[in-house]
This record gives C-alpha cells, sequence and structure tokens, in this order.
C-alpha cells in the first residue's frame, strides 16, 4: 500500500533514541525493592554487597523517607561506560522505561529529559501496556516506600517479602523462579 503524507509525518514524528547517553547523566535513578534483587543477579552478587556497592539512599523534596537510588560517579550513572549502560539486560524500571507517558503527560516527560533528547521534537506512540506498566510501578514503588518506611535501610533478608509481593503482583514466573529457588512459580 502507498504511504500517504499523513502516514509518513507520523512515522517521522516517532519517538527514536539516539543513544547520546543523556539521560544517564546528571539525573537521579530510583530503584525498587525487585530492581535491586533483579541488578544483583545479573551481576552475580550477594543482594546486601550490591547495594551498598551500587546504591545511595537520598531523601528527596518533603520526602522525609530515604530511599535507594543507583549511584552516580562525576555525575554519571555508575553503569554508564562510553554511553552504554553495562545493566542493559537488568536495567531498573525508570530506565527500561525511558522516555515514556506511564509516569506522567508528555509535557512532564519533556521536562524532565535533558535538551539533547529526541523527545523534545517527537512524540511516544501510546501503548495498550502503558496501564499494566504504571499499576506495576506504583505498586513497586508504594511497596518499597513502605518497606523503607519501616526499615530505614536495605537488607535482603528483611526485604524478601516485599520483593515476593511485587514479582507477585508483575505475575512474573521466571523471575519469581529465581527469587523463591524453586519451580512453584512454573506450575
Ligand atoms: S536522552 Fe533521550 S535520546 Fe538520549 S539516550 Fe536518553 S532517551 Fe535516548
Ligand atoms: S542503569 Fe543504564 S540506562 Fe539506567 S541510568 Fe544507568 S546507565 Fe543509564
Amino acid at each position: 500500500m502507498r504511504s500517504t503524507g499523513l502516514q509518513l509525518n507520523r512515522a517521522e514524528s516517532r519517538f527514536e533514541c539516539k543513544r547520546c547517553g543523556a539521560c544517564c547523566k546528571d539525573r537521579d535513578v530510583p530503584l525498587t525493592l525487585d530492581d535491586i534483587f533483579r541488578l544483583s543477579e545479573f551481576l552475580n552478587m550477594d543482594p546486601d554487597s550490591f547495594y551498598s556497592q551500587y546504591c545511595v539512599e537520598v531523601a528527596k523534596g518533603d520526602n522525609t523517607i530515604a530511599l535507594p537510588y543507583l549511584r552516580r560517579d562525576d555525575g554519571a550513572c555508575c553503569f554508564l561506560e562510553d554511553n552504554i549502560c553495562q545493566a542493559h539486560f537488568a536495567k531498573p524500571t525508570v530506565c527500561l522505561n525511558t522516555p515514556s507517558t506511564i509516569f506522567g503527560s508528555i509535557e512532564h516527560i519533556r521536562a524532565r529529559m535533558p535538551p539533547s533528547c529526541a523527545i523534545h521534537h517527537t512524540r511516544i506512540p501510546e501503548s495498550a501496556d502503558n496501564e499494566r506498566k504504571r499499576r506495576n510501578y506504583m505498586t513497586a514503588m508504594m511497596l518499597t516506600t513502605i518497606y523503607y518506611s519501616k526499615f530505614g535501610t536495605f537488607k535482603y533478608q528483611l526485604s524478601k517479602p516485599f520483593i515476593y509481593r511485587i514479582l507477585l503482583f508483575r505475575r512474573n514466573r521466571e523471575q519469581i523462579y529465581n527469587f523463591t529457588g524453586n519451580n512453584m512459580a512454573s506450575n
């Protein structure tokens, strides 16, 4: 079928990441408890060692609860090397969905992205999956916040019931299997 001008315009205005790495610099990356577990598993580290090496706790704005973020070195994320994410296959949920309207309106996202980002002159296609992703992220963040308000810092043993609930909510069988170490999740 021949493309019409309208179809071409739509195609041209689609967001395409330029892989400039700008969003990995000068930006704090919040972590959920399951992000911490997934990243530590990817790096083959025990979660407590991963946490002390790669995470920091920060209280932002009016929030009196310090929450976990990825460590930054000289302003850039500790996993950024030559503009390539060294944690690509296990990156935090926020990175996995950047930029995305699951975190707010397109204006809100543009205001948070670096000026060089293609999002300032293109648009993100809406996905039917957005509502599910938004619910999953909000639930993971809520459980992470409840955990930190109770325990103050990350300890794998204490965080396990919270991680399990997040994975169950996501219904991620492979991760539940890795997490519990048994095959209950695949039944
Ligand atoms: S700033 Fe935008 S274009 Fe650059 S890597 Fe991030 S998402 Fe991609
Ligand atoms: S984890 Fe990867 S994608 Fe996320 S900020 Fe760090 S380098 Fe960028």
